[in-house]
């Protein structure tokens, strides 16, 4: 059985007396321990199915399954200690008043986990900082390490699937290439399973097992990642994407010759 369902999914918008078709009939599954990338351009839908699964749009038609059992309404605290979600931008994501160790702490004590100055300093170290970050407030860190903080405080409560929403556009590409480093060797310690956004097929390229390719709010092309090595997209939009992202450009320019 896949770990998430995507069944029929569709949401809308009523927004000043007019209705925003934000997910049209979509359907994917992803299976345990797999990385699975939903790629298109602003505004095609991509953020608005993470957030569905989160319990912060609404389910307008279609389900939604976590391990083969719809989710409930409002999310329950079961289903945060199996699902968690890294937003794009870990300044607006952090509570700019509360220290790295009250943003950590605070999933345990709702969850009522004990062993909370281990399990700090824990996540500090597993995300690649040191003890001496526990006490800085966000604007005391650079944007890689807002969203270090911000990733260890998705995995404070162990959960099984991270839901990453462009969780490295908003940082700048050498910072980018380390998140994503990051990322995929917690995934692959822990055996999370990834569902990840982006606009950037370089970066979903880089992380994902199998992706769909979105627009207008629907799925308009599935690929794994052997199609994608082998130029297998065949949908006129997958292959205008190919040519916006960096992964063509890089692919497409010269090897750099001797002087
Ligand atoms: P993407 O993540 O691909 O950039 P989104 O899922 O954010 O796209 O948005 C899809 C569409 O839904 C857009 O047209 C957006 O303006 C609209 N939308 C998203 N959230 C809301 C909301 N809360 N109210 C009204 N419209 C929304």
């Amino acid at each position: 059985m896949p770990l998430i369902e995507i069944d029929r999914l569709s949401v809308t918008f009523h927004q000043q007396g007019r209705d925003v078709r934000a997910v049209r009939d979509v359907s994917f599954d992803v299976e345990a321990r797999e990385s699975f990338g939903l790629v298109g351009e602003s505004g095609s839908g991509k953020s608005t199915i993470l957030r569905a699964i989160c319990g912060l749009a609404p389910i307008s038609e279609g389900a939604i399954r976590i391990g083969g059992v719809p989710v409930k309404s409002p999310r329950d605290r079961a289903f945060a200690r199996r699902v968690q979600m890294v937003f794009q931008d870990p300044y607006a994501s952090l509570h700019p008043r509360r220290t790295v160790d009250a943003t950590l702490r605070e999933p345990l004590e709702i969850h009522r986990i004990g062993e909370r100055d281990r399990r700090v300093t824990e996540a500090l170290r597993d995300v690649g900082l040191d003890a001496s970050f526990r006490f800085r407030f966000p604007h005391q860190l650079s944007g890689g390490q807002r969203q270090r903080v911000a990733i260890a405080r998705a995995l404070m409560l162990e959960p099984e699937i991270l839901l990453l929403d462009e969780p490295t556009s908003a940082l700048d590409a050498s910072v980018q290439a380390e998140a994503l480093n990051l990322l995929a060797r917690l995934r692959a310690e822990r055996g999370l399973t990834f569902l990840m956004v982006s606009h950037d097929l370089a970066v979903i390229d880089h992380m994902c097992d199998r992706l769909a390719v979105m627009k207008d709010g629907a799925v308009v092309e599935r690929l794994d990642r052997a199609a994608l090595a082998s130029g297998g997209a065949v949908e006129p939009y997958t292959r205008a994407l190919f040519a916006a992202s960096a992964y063509a450009a890089r692919d497409a320019l010269p090897e750099p010759q001797p002087a």
